[in-house]
């Protein structure tokens, strides 16, 4: 037995690994890949494989893998201090920098940030401060968040509550009755024959509208969206639907949470998602690009808003007894600054814009006229193709079929790593950042020699 496989029989005894199917895998069943080493936007296996990321990891690599100044940032970190804690006004420099840095960049008016570990615990962190608010406030009926289908926030109990998918609730107990769920503005699926793309938005904000009336405004506490639909499909929104939907808020009194996780620090052109389409949040979620995922941490910034009820609350309740041992890691502090730093530097931002564009444009030619594409979509470094059976009745294949996740795994056999996005057939990229042109055309070549491989296995199995 070799080194290698010894490390793949550990881990297929020991480890229980998220979205891999557990009795398979521990059987032996289906691939266990070692990942060993990283530089840019490639990835390269313990087999002496290499693989381009077309998604980032989890869309969180932005600035690229194997970076020098990350590593020496946190290795200076490090030496100077590893680990304080952030309870009792302790701090370090790179906390307070990066704190001070958070809220001038963030939209909304922000004023404050506590940190977490992952993208779920902020989330966790902001349904809390939405009932904090609402305590302090003496308005304890208004408790409930809405969420929108198809949303993803995290896996946590609530959190995972407030992602709209249902195989992440099915025998975990969830969602908590407390959190609802609201349309998505996907014109493709949603709108109806004919019906323009404002309309389409208007209509999701009547809809949400009555769905507070039917709650009770006064039992609704928030809403959280991603300002682009990540893992629910990689779904920019139909035209003027933030512009429609924020009034909604405002008349209901309803805190809008914006979830940046994965558009934040320059995935979608713009330093956050929120000022690509002119959002105002009260709250924002960040993590991945934070630390382009160096080190684990998230943040829940807290606009002017919220912050002021906490402040003048505390004569009444004293401490904020809300923290985690890893609050303001240093480490992650550390890692952020040079993140941010490189994004600004290297104008992230503006490369995520222009490749970004690029790689759409590319993915539209290569693939866009195939008579299973449905739907070829994306927005800054985020794209997606959705395939589908029939494109004039926009018919979705048999899930049997198993067109999203044959479509990766060729692509997979052949060097690129995308991922079969859930709800349909639906392959998604989230490049790191600093993808090339270059980078983008090898792609899209792979992209479309599986998508011909596919259609073949699918035209001799009478399935096309
Ligand atoms: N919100 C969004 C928009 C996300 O995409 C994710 C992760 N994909 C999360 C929250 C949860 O983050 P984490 O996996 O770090 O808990």
């Amino acid at each position: 037995m070799t080194a290698l496989d010894t490390i793949k029989e550990m881990d297929r005894a020991t480890v229980l690994h998220p979205f891999t199917h557990a009795k398979d895998f521990a059987a032996g069943v289906g691939d266990c890949y070692v990942v060993e080493t990283g530089s840019g936007v490639r990835i390269r296996g313990a087999d002496g494989s290499q693989l381009i990321d077309g998604f980032g990891g989890l869309y969180c690599v932005n600035v690229g893998y194997g970076r020098s100044e990350v590593a020496e940032a946190i290795s200076e970190q490090v030496h100077k201090l590893a680990y304080f804690h952030s309870y009792a006004g302790h701090t370090t420099e790179a906390l307070a920098t990066l704190s001070d840095r958070l809220v001038k960049m963030a939209p909304g008016r922000m004023s404050k940030v506590f940190y977490g570990l992952s993208g779920s615990d902020a989330n966790e962190t902001q349904a809390k401060l939405v009932w904090y608010y609402n305590n302090l406030r003496g308005k304890p009926k208004k408790k409930k968040i809405l969420s929108r289908e198809r949303g993803y926030h995290g896996c946590s109990v609530i959190s995972g509550s407030m992602t709209g998918m249902s195989f992440y609730h099915d025998y975990m107990d969830l969602p908590l009755p407390i959190v609802r769920h609201a349309g998505v503005p996907h014109h493709y699926w949603g709108a109806h024959k004919g019906e323009s793309e404002e309309a389409f938005s208007k209509r999701r904000a009547a809809e949400l509208d009555a769905q507070i009336e039917a709650e009770g405004p006064d039992t609704v506490g928030a809403f959280i969206a991603e300002p682009v639909l990540g893992t629910g499909g990689l779904t920019p929104p139909s035209a003027g639907y933030w512009d429609a939907i924020q009034p909604v808020l405002k008349k209901h009194d309803v805190l809008l949470i914006a979830d940046e996780v994965i558009c934040g620090f320059g995935r979608i052109g713009t330093p956050f998602g929120s000022h690509r389409f002119n959002i105002e949040p009260d709250l924002v979620t960040c993590a991945k690009g934070l630390t382009s995922a160096y080190v684990p941490m998230s943040a829940a910034i807290i606009g002017e808003r919220v912050w002021e009820v906490v402040r003048d609350g505390a004569d009444k309740v004293g401490a904020f007894s809300h923290g985690y041992t890893y609050s303001g890691h240093p480490l992650g502090a550390a890692a952020a600054n040079v993140c941010l730093d490189i994004v600004e530097r290297e104008d992230l931002a503006g490369n995520a814009e222009r490749v970004g564009g690029y790689l759409l444009e590319q993915l539209r030619k290569a693939v866009g006229d195939y008579e299973l594409v449905g739907e070829v979509r994306g927005i800054g470094m985020l794209a997606a193709v959705e395939f589908v059976a029939d494109r004039q009745a926009k018919r979705r294949f048999d899930p049997a079929l198993k067109v999203g996740a044959r479509l990766s795994a060729e692509a997979r056999r052949r060097g690129l790593i995308t991922r079969a996005m859930p709800h349909g057939d639906i392959l998604g990229f989230a490049p790191p950042l600093v993808l090339t042109p270059g980078d983008a055309d090898e792609i899209v070549a792979i992209v479309k020699a599986s998508v011909d491989t596919v259609v073949d296995q699918l035209t001799r199995e009478n399935a096309l």
